[in-house]
């Protein structure tokens, strides 16, 4: 059997996978089991910051390794904590919860929102994505996650984004606990919120002594050409939850907590096994540590070519998106579109009715531009 056929016979049926087998690769380039090579636009969903097998990355995962892979959290250990002060420090927030994934980082800010004055309710955007757990299901503002898996769990009340009146009567006829929102709906189809709707939330939320969460799983560290997507807005979040591209490959998630709410979650009141795991924050330390203003500046040219190359291109409608975080609105099915590019040589995703670019922060230019020269032409 095949690995395809292999997969096909034992692993759960949730993904629709390409009909690609991917066996290695080297920075943004990856390699399937023919030997056929790819350039990569999505970077594992925007998770291999650095490409494939980075050498950096590779040399701080290693180093760890053969030190110490795993103790538990009844344990200090070196990464974890170096992780917790250098995200500190380039943020301005004062406490970091780590966990494994984006879906465990908003239950976690969840529960501190409960936590903070003992209300309810969450406030979120129609159209978000907010993980696959029963309460992030239920955090994410789109009915069709919903209707197979009810009851879920209750307290969450919905707004559209860029709706200040709906945003006004939600806290009127709730005791708001916080609001939790992406700054750019990613699996919502590469959607920004309006700056302005968004001061109005952070005002709200001060108002009424409500938390403002921001949702970084899939804008964070780095990729919309900022260190966190709501340095672009102006807003000063009491929670940040982010995972995805943090460990630049392996699993972590991690909640960044305001002064304000640092000592809401006390001994006992949360915990994850594998959470602070010494070679996930020493991958995450590698890639925090690069996230600096020349990678940060790059980021932000590479974003211009994408937008100078395809905005106005024959067959697209709109070019959206932030930094590497870009969505194509096209005149094909984006699916079409996604699956040519494949046979192309060039990986790239969609996000409902988008194609979604998700390059690595560090994708060379021409490759990046030999990328895009092909989805043009599948585009046109
Ligand atoms: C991917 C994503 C999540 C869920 O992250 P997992 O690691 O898959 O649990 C949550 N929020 C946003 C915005 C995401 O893009």
């Amino acid at each position: 059997m095949s690995i395809k056929e292999i997969d096909k016979e034992y692993v759960a049926g949730t993904y629709g996978r390409f009909p690609v087998e991917i066996v290695s690769g080297k920075g943004s380039k990856v390699y399937d089991e023919n030997g056929k090579e790819y350039i990569d636009l999505t970077s594992g969903i925007g998770v291999t910051s650095f490409g494939i097998a980075d050498d950096l990355w590779q040399k701080a995962v290693t180093e760890q390794i053969s030190k110490v892979q795993h103790m538990s959290n009844l344990f200090y250990t070196e990464p974890c904590a170096k992780l917790a002060k250098m995200l500190c420090e380039k943020t301005g927030m004062s406490k970091v919860f780590f966990c494994n994934s984006g879906a465990e980082a908003n239950e976690c800010a969840i529960k501190v929102a409960r936590k903070y004055k003992g209300r309810s309710t969450i406030v979120t955007l129609k159209n978000s994505f907010h993980g696959r757990t029963l309460t992030t299901l239920s955090a994410t503002g789109q009915e069709h996650y919903h209707e197979l898996f009810q009851p879920l769990t209750p307290g969450f009340d919905y707004v559209e984004a860029g709706n200040i009146e709906e945003l006004k009567k939600a806290f009127n006829e709730n005791d708001v606990a916080g609001v939790l929102m992406e700054c750019i709906q990613g699996e919502g189809g590469v959607v920004p919120i309006d700056k302005e709707f968004a001061k109005s939330v952070e005002k709200l939320c001060c108002d009424n002594d409500a938390l403002l969460m921001i949702d970084e799983v899939q804008t964070g560290n780095g990729r919309t050409g900022k260190m966190y997507a709501y340095m672009n807005y102006d807003l000063h979040p009491d929670v940040v939850s982010t995972a995805k591209g943090l460990g630049g490959g392996l699993p972590i998630g991690a909640v960044l907590m305001s002064e304000k709410v640092s000592k809401v979650l006390g001994p006992g009141d949360h915990g994850s096994t594998f959470g602070g795991n010494p070679v996930s924050c020493a991958a995450a330390l590698s890639v925090v540590s690069r996230i600096d203003d020349e990678l940060l500046s790059e980021v932000d040219k590479k974003s211009k070519l994408i937008f100078d190359t395809l905005s106005g291109a024959k067959g697209v409608e709109n070019v959206t998106g932030l930094g590497l975080m870009i969505g194509i609105k096209t005149e094909k099915p984006a699916k079409d579109v996604v699956n040519a590019c494949i046979e192309k040589g060039v990986l790239c995703l969609t996000a409902k009715d988008k194609v979604r670019l998700l390059p690595a922060l560090n994708i060379k230019e021409e490759d990046l531009m030999k990328a895009l020269e092909v989805i043009k032409e599948v585009i046109a």
